[in-house]
């Protein structure tokens, strides 16, 4: 810190485990360095520079799985991994769009009022392998990547290739006043400096799944991964999370998400549901827009999902599914209701259910994604973890045991998870079983009661169905233990909406 010259409070999160306290301390003074000299630039606002205030950024130093999924959920910025910055304020090239409200700033009791301009995370292990690759240290590569995001924070974006120059620029001036002494290195773009040839890909990216509740999203994605991974259920609204299934062939990957039912926001929770899903939509390589052909043609739901999706500008396959349980004939002039209501790059029946037409619909998908690397590695089938897995596989015993007597006030969290691995002396390293400890919370009292049942026989039932489907997920024994807890109006507390890992706007940590 510089006294009062100081413009900029660096705040930091370390999230990652591979660095040392000692490596981590010096990468904050790198960052601190760094997001000083960009703050002494002249392009910023002059109410940004006020006597009073003083900017504020937070960075979290990450690892690369925690990188992996908030790079896929926000993919805003070409699909880089090693850093990513999440802006506060609206800027363009270091002037406020808007003047500064009161919402900007936050007093302190010293008089001193803090204006946060966003979020920042680097991904440590991404630039470490970066910082080799190109020949320089550690250090200087974590000070090029806090520059780069600070010029983000501040409203410097390289989507476009006049902003580009201006950003390039802005940069390369910054890294000189950090490394005056510096011949060569790194003054440029950020991401790989060199794509790895031999894991790129001619076809990979990610594919979106969506539609109104139960038209079959999530039928589709169990179907195509031939496992059951995500929940199913005759109710609308049970799919909650982005649950991911991964098809890989030689030469493409597709990731897809199954998104959550498009609605109407009812409270914080179904508005969580709706922006998740068209966040999914606007980010993805390909949207698979899938309607229910036992429907004649679209209706209200469909014409507004599209009307937002189709600002995406992206390619939109529909998908007609279903066709298993309409007659043929009829499936024509869906067809063509729906071609005149927009210019979808192909429209394929299927049915998800018996996977009539989801070769050529994969085969689709796979035409129109971008090359590019495998953005997972080929073993995985879902990013999700077990663990919130175990939860979903709970959930859906007790929507399948309820029936309407517990409509949606439940949610499943997951206390305790433990593998249980053989006698190391055996070297028997394979997991023996896991042990499980999970709460149901519900809403009311009634609803617990129904979840119990009469001599807790329910409960049993719930547990014993779960227990039968985590044990086909982790392949080996589970013990379960299932809490029943009363939570009155958790859909609305914010707290719980965290510890569930609904989180708007951010992302989960699992560590
Ligand atoms: P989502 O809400 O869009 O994820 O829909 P689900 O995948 O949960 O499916 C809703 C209901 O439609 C379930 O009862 C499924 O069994 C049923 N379903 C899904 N796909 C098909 C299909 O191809 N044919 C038929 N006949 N039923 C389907
Ligand atoms: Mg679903």
């Amino acid at each position: 810190m510089k006294g009062c010259s100081i413009l900029m409070i660096v705040l930091f999160v370390n999230k990652q485990r591979k660095f040392d306290s000692e490596q981590i301390e010096r990468l904050k003074v790198v960052c601190q360095d760094a997001m000083d000299a960009v703050s002494k630039r002249p392009f910023i606002d002059n109410s940004l520079r006020h006597q009073s205030t003083r900017m504020s950024v937070t960075i979290s130093f990450v690892g690369s799985d925690f990188m992996k999924k908030t790079n896929y959920q926000y993919r805003n910025m070409n699909s880089l991994t090693d850093v990513l910055s999440f802006p506060l304020l609206d800027m363009h090239n270091g002037k406020m769009n808007e003047s500064l409200g009161a919402q900007d700033v936050i007093w302190h009791k010293d008089g001193i009022g803090e204006i946060p301009l966003g979020d920042v995370l680097i991904s440590l292990d991404k630039a470490s392998e970066q910082a080799f690759s190109i020949g320089h240290d550690l250090d200087r590569e974590v000070a090029f990547l806090a520059v780069h995001a600070g010029l983000h924070l501040l409203g410097f974006d390289h989507i476009d290739s006049d902003d580009e120059k201006k950003m390039i620029n802005e940069q390369k001036k910054i890294i000189r006043t950090l490394y005056p002494n510096e011949k060569t290195g790194r003054l440029d773009a950020p991401g790989s400096p060199e794509p790895v040839t031999e894991n790129l890909l001619n076809h990979s990216g990610f594919a979106a799944i969506i539609g109104r509740p139960n038209v079959g999203k999530s039928t589709l994605i169990n179907q195509i991964s031939g496992m059951k991974l995500s929940i199913i259920s005759a109710k609308p609204q049970t799919t909650r999370n982005n649950i991911r299934a991964i098809v890989n062939r030689p030469d493409a990957q597709i990731v897809f998400v199954d998104t959550p039912g498009v609605h109407k926001p009812q409270n914080e929770l179904s508005r969580f549901m709706v922006d998740s899903s068209v966040r999914a939509a606007q980010y993805a390589d390909v949207i698979a827009f899938m309607v229910d052909g036992r429907f004649s043609g679209p209706g209200e739901p469909e014409r507004s999902i599209l009307e937002k999706i189709g600002r995406f500008k992206k390619p939109i396959v529909l998908l007609i599914n279903k066709a298993d349980d309409v007659a043929k004939e009829s499936i024509l002039p869906i067809i063509g209701k729906y071609s005149a209501l927009y210019d979808f790059t192909s429209i394929i029946p299927i049915s998800a259910r018996t996977g009539d037409g989801v070769e050529d619909f994969l085969e689709e998908v796979i035409r129109h994604l971008p090359s590019g690397p495998r953005y997972y590695p080929e073993e995985d089938f879902t990013d999700q973890s077990e663990r919130s897995l175990a939860a979903e596989l709970i959930r859906e015993q007790i929507l399948k045991y309820t029936n309407q007597e517990v409509p949606h006030g439940t949610a499943v969290l997951i206390d305790h998870f433990e593998d249980v691995f053989g006698e190391p002396q055996t070297e028997d390293l394979e997991r023996q079983m896991v042990r499980i400890y999970a709460s149901i919370l519900c809403e009311r009292k009634s609803h617990k009661s129904i979840i119990l049942g009469k001599d807790g026989q329910m409960i049993k039932r719930i547990g014993t169905g779960a227990r039968q489907n985590i044990e086909r997920m982790t392949g080996c024994k589970v013990y379960l233990e299932l809490h029943v807890k009363i939570r009155e109006d958790w859909k609305n507390a914010a707290t719980h909406l965290n510890e569930l890992g609904y989180k708007p706007g951010e992302t989960r940590d699992k560590s």
